[in-house]
């Protein structure tokens, strides 16, 4: 399927696929959405997301109704919709369980090394957000309130959160910080990660401003 840089349901179901390949999305675990003029588009509730097709992605309001479609929504419907409503700038939002990620988030440790550059340049940290049970209300509000500060969270023993401007961006940060993962995984069993330092890490992000 032909990438759709307007944020429609193929999109959906094109960074959907991508993300399952990539071992990012195993099973039926993950969600994905769009904030569209009408609503929000969303993944349906248990689907893998390698295996939609047009009828697994669904349309809702801002309360999590339904609009269009015959399949229930995401569980986890109401996260999505707390973050949109809390930052204009996020048009995109990706949950998912990507193994290497959510090893962080079992292990109970922000992701905050500058261990390489790109890392760097984007985030100092990778908050947890405190486990709440998946799909609650409790876990909707709870990442509403990171997202005034952060574009990305671990839910602890869960998964993680991403929201961008297009679903492209929002793939392609992910793929990013899965590589950090693996990298720091790497690094630590060869004899341990270790930081840039403070002057690297400004050099970056000095560099990065005047582009
Ligand atoms: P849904 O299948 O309902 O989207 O839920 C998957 C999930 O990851 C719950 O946290
Ligand atoms: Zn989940």
């Amino acid at each position: 399927m032909e990438f759709n840089q307007k944020g429609t349901k193929e999109d959906i179901l094109y960074w959907a696929k991508r993300l399952y390949q990539k071992n990012m999305s195993p099973s039926t675990s993950g969600n994905i959405s769009l904030k569209t003029d009408k609503g929000i588009l969303i993944s349906a509730s248990g689907t893998c997301l390698n295996d939609m097709d047009e009828n697994d992605v669904v349309l809702i309001d801002y309360n999590g109704n339904l609009i269009e479609g015959n399949k229930k929504a995401s569980s986890e419907k109401i996260m999505h919709s707390e973050i949109y409503t809390k930052r204009d700038d996020i048009n995109a939002i990706i949950h998912c369980h990507c193994p290497v990620i959510t090893a962080f988030a079992v292990a109970h440790q922000e992701i905050n090394k500058p261990i390489l550059p790109d890392f760097a340049l984007f985030y100092d940290e990778i908050p947890l957000v405190p486990y709440y049970c998946p799909s609650s209300i409790e876990l909707a509000e709870a990442v509403g309130k990171y997202f005034e500060k952060y574009n990305v969270v671990l839910l602890k023993n869960h998964g993680v959160v991403l929201g961008a401007d297009t679903l492209q961006n929002a793939f392609y940060q992910l793929e990013m910080i899965r590589a950090y993962c693996e990298t720091y995984f790497g690094a630590e069993v060869l004899g341990g990660a270790r930081a840039l330092s403070k002057k690297s890490v400004s050099e970056i992000k000095k560099l990065y401003i005047k582009k």
